[in-house]
């Protein structure tokens, strides 16, 4: 069971802390045994976020995880108060998955009266997902950097499925000398290879068989790599070729960039990147696969 913030003593081990604020947040953490490791997350549980919780437990003597749909990182109104929630479910994932602290905190908790500063990262943010979604990247960096100094760990955990996210943090983390390391997880997939994601919930029944294809396109630009080809235009239209073949997918990009700049390629001849956003109606998904050095 989760208990609520209260006078009351410490929780029994295996009962998640839920704290609300940001005082609450610093006062559970001072005596809390280190290393602490945090897993920032938008809510709405699932597979994917699982495993980061994991992976943090295994890592760390406390885990935090954070439960908070950012305002700053959604550029459409209508997804951001769409997007899915349900905080007792959570919660129980969480107690499930051993997390000791949960901090969900109001949006005026994160944003005090009077905010007005803005975390810009530059050249990695701005293709790809930046360049489609103005703004969204100031608001991650600027959640990530407060989460990050009101959580102090030594580890925060993200998901490959947000490759250029895990990037910007990164970048972030280095570039203001926060004293968390960012580890970054594999990405979690359901048996037909559409990577977990909660806007998954979004998608009627028909959306969620067609986004199949996004793992199916993404591997056509892996078997195009692995047969030699080393045209990135090539690749690409491997991709798209695959996508092409379901009416219901409406491609947003298609992307084969250098691994660490995130720059389109012409010639694949080091690591790379093969990313895509694909609208499914209302429903906007992204997805990726690395590719190693030839
Ligand atoms: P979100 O709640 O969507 O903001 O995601 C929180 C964290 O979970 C981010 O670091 C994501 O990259 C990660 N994540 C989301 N989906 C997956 C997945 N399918 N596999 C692994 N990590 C994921």
């Amino acid at each position: 069971m989760v208990t609520r913030e209260s006078p009351a003593a410490a929780p029994p081990a295996g009962v998640s802390r839920i704290v609300r604020t940001r005082a609450e947040l610093r006062a559970a953490l001072t005596k809390a045994p280190r290393p602490v490791g945090v897993v920032p997350t938008m809510g709405w549980l699932h597979e994917g976020h699982r495993s980061l919780m994991r992976q943090a437990r295994a890592d760390s003597a406390t885990t935090v995880a954070t439960i908070f749909v950012n305002p700053r990182q959604f550029n459409e109104a209508s997804d951001y108060t769409r997007y899915p929630r349900n905080e007792a479910r959570d919660l129980a994932i969480c107690e499930e998955e051993g997390v000791d602290l949960v901090f969900a905190p109001p949006v005026e908790e994160v944003y005090p009266p009077g905010f007005d500063t803005v975390v810009a990262v530059g050249a990695i943010a701005r293709p790809l997902e930046g360049a489609a979604r103005p703004g969204h990247f100031d608001g991650v960096a600027t959640v990530v950097a407060i989460l990050f100094s009101l959580v102090g760990a030594e580890r925060a955990y993200f998901g490959q499925k947000d490759a250029q996210q895990v990037m910007v943090i990164r970048r972030m983390a280095i570039d203001l000398a926060l004293p968390t390391e960012v580890v970054t997880c594999a990405t979690v997939r359901e048996p037909d290879g559409l990577a977990l994601s909660s806007r998954n919930a979004r998608l009627s029944a028909a959306e969620r068989s067609a986004a199949a294809v996004l793992r199916r396109a993404l591997l056509a630009g892996r078997a195009a790599w692995e047969r030699g080809e080393r045209s990135a235009g090539a690749i690409r239209g491997a991709v798209s070729a695959e996508l092409a073949r379901e009416p219901l997918a409406q491609p947003e990009y298609v992307s084969v960039a250098d691994a660490t700049t995130l720059e389109e390629l012409e010639r694949v001849d080091r690591p790379a990147l093969v990313s895509l956003a694909v609208r499914f109606g209302g429903t906007r998904l992204i997805d990726n696969e690395p590719l190693p050095a030839a």
